[in-house]
């Protein structure tokens, strides 16, 4: 199969994966000021396919000196304002035309985060439509957000002016890679901040690709630059570095923790956080075609292996159609499989690395320990003879002081709860420290709006899950964070405001 064809079989997929490790290369260096470069230090850290345990490539390892130059070049450019003063109107125009380049190169990209992170790679496309939109989106908005106008008297005119902040950190995790780093870059970027990306190392192929792909775009040097490694190293030393101005983070409760320790350590650098979830999925007994609802309800926690921040985690389902609806989803379960991530029918693919899938099957444990009843699943499984692959698994029988219905597993571990009120339902719901995402089924659209309101959550589905486009933010309360990806809200994240007061001769 040639490069430039489009592949839809596996073993298109395979033909591409093998073209793309062997022929062009793949990224592996940091991308510094406008280069690709080894750390610092030399050192290096393996990224490993987890659906076959092969060794993908040897990345640069980054660490406090990379970041320290990649700091002062950040700044650098910014001062410089190439790019931080240029017209948002042009901005723009390099930003649509880096989104065209990830049109073009969206097969390759999806496939390197698949290899990567091991989710399907049909499931990757759609973060690669995700991740174009969302440049698409943020470069069309830029040069259409006004100042103001303050309406004072005679004496004075006055200015509100939204300027960019500086140096942008930005720190992602590995679950949807290119498409959880573009939600924080194409924004911060269309501000006209320099920002730095410092992907999971877990996954930072796609990144280093899109860091070619915005210097072609016409990105000046220093404006984006990609530096892989650890969190405790170069993504410690971004979180405390007295140069960046904000910290923009996607990933766990616990790391988001740490890093506003950090900024406060530092320079009380802007920290937005888009962290983790144990997301209520409740289902009214009034609601309508419970085989469709219980299809949605099943895609809700397994779609991404369940490695997904807002998983429909926790099934709250009405007692008195609580074990037909079980039956139902244990049926939609079956057809959602894990199978190898480069075929794109493959459902699931695998976990992420041995810690997670651990981590997970430890979960799996102690729901049994805790005494919830095991409907389906529970034991790991291989594709093909290898990977590390956990079916749909699915625990009834929950409650809140279990670990499987309090804690974020991020794996494909489905808790069933009953209630037998809305008031009951809205309680349970609401009986965590997370807030990120909720939905509800029902017909009844007075009820609708009361458990609407009620719901502690930044977004709440209704009659779905995980609806949305980039016109709506995206983003939680409580722990699960503070900041909104998406829509024009995001931009103004990145920016800051300027107030001028100008006096006037009378
Ligand atoms: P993680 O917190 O372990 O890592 C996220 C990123 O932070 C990685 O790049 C990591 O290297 C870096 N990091 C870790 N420790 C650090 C430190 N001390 N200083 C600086 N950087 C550090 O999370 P993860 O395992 O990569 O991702 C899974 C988590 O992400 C889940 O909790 C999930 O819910 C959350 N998530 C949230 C959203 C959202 O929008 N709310 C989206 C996707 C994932």
């Amino acid at each position: 199969m040639s490069r430039s064809e489009s592949p839809k079989t596996l073993a298109d997929w395979q033909a591409l994966a093998a073209s793309l490790t062997s022929e062009t290369g793949l990224e592996t260096l940091a991308f510094i000021d406008d280069a690709f470069v080894a750390a610092v230090s030399g050192e290096t850290f393996t990224t490993t396919n987890p659906a076959t345990g092969e060794a993908l490539a040897e990345v640069a390892s980054c660490d406090a000196a990379d970041a320290e130059l990649a700091v002062g070049h950040a700044r650098a450019a910014f001062e410089a304002g190439e790019w931080s003063r240029l017209a948002p109107g042009r901005r723009k125009k390099v930003l649509l035309r880096l989104a065209e380049l990830l049109e073009a190169h969206k097969h390759e990209l999806a496939l390197l985060d698949t290899l990567d992170m091991g989710k399907p790679v049909t499931s990757s496309l759609g973060d690669m439509a995700g991740a174009i939109a969302c440049f698409r989106y943020q470069a069309e908005c830029i040069d259409k957000l006004y100042g103001e106008v303050a309406p004072t008297g005679e004496e004075a005119l006055a200015l509100v002016l939204r300027e960019p902040l500086g140096v942008v950190a930005s720190i992602v995790p590995w679950n949807f890679p290119l498409m959880m780093t573009a939600w924080k870059v194409a924004p911060a970027l269309a501000a006209g901040n320099s920002v730095i990306l410092k992907p999971s190392e877990k996954s930072p192929l796609s990144a280093l690709r899109l860091a070619a792909l915005a210097r072609e775009a016409g990105l000046p040097p220093g404006v984006f630059q990609v530096l892989p490694g650890f969190g405790h190293t170069v993504g410690k030393a971004l979180a405390l570095s007295m140069g960046v101005d904000c910290l923009a983070f996607t990933g766990s409760t616990a790391t988001g923790k740490q890093l506003m320790q950090y900024a406060g350590q530092s320079n009380l650098k802007r920290v937005y956080l888009e962290c983790g979830g144990k997301s209520p999925n409740i289902v009214f007994a009034d609601c309508k075609n419970l085989g469709r609802v219980a299809k949605h309800a099943a895609a809700a926690i397994f779609h991404n292996q369940g490695e997904v921040c807002i998983a429909g985690s926790r099934l709250l389902v009405e007692n008195s159609i609580r074990e037909a609806f079980i039956d139902q989803v244990l049926e939609a379960a079956k057809g959602m499989q894990p199978g190898d991530p480069l075929d794109p029918e493959s459902f699931m693919g695998a976990i992420v690395d041995e810690a997670q899938y651990r981590r997970i099957l430890g979960y799996i444990e102690k729901g049994r320990e805790e005494g919830a009843r095991l409907r389906v699943g529970g034991e790991a499984t291989r594709v093909d003879g290898k990977g590390l692959f956990i079916p749909p698994t699915v625990f009834d029988g929950v409650t809140p002081e279990m670990a499987i219905g309090r804690e974020e597993i991020f794996g494909p571990v489905l808790s069933v709860f009953g209630f037998d009120s809305e008031e009951q339902a809205v309680a349970m719901a609401n009986d965590s420290v997370y807030g990120l995402a909720a939905g509800l089924w029902s017909q009844d659209i007075d009820r609708i709006m009361r458990v609407t309101r009620r719901l502690h959550s930044g977004q709440v589905f209704v009659n779905n899950w995980a609806g949305g486009d980039q016109t709506m933010p995206f983003g939680g309360v409580k722990q699960s964070g503070n900041g909104r990806d998406k829509s024009h809200h995001s931009l103004e994240e990145y920016s800051t405001l300027k107030s001028v007061w100008m006096s006037l001769a009378p």
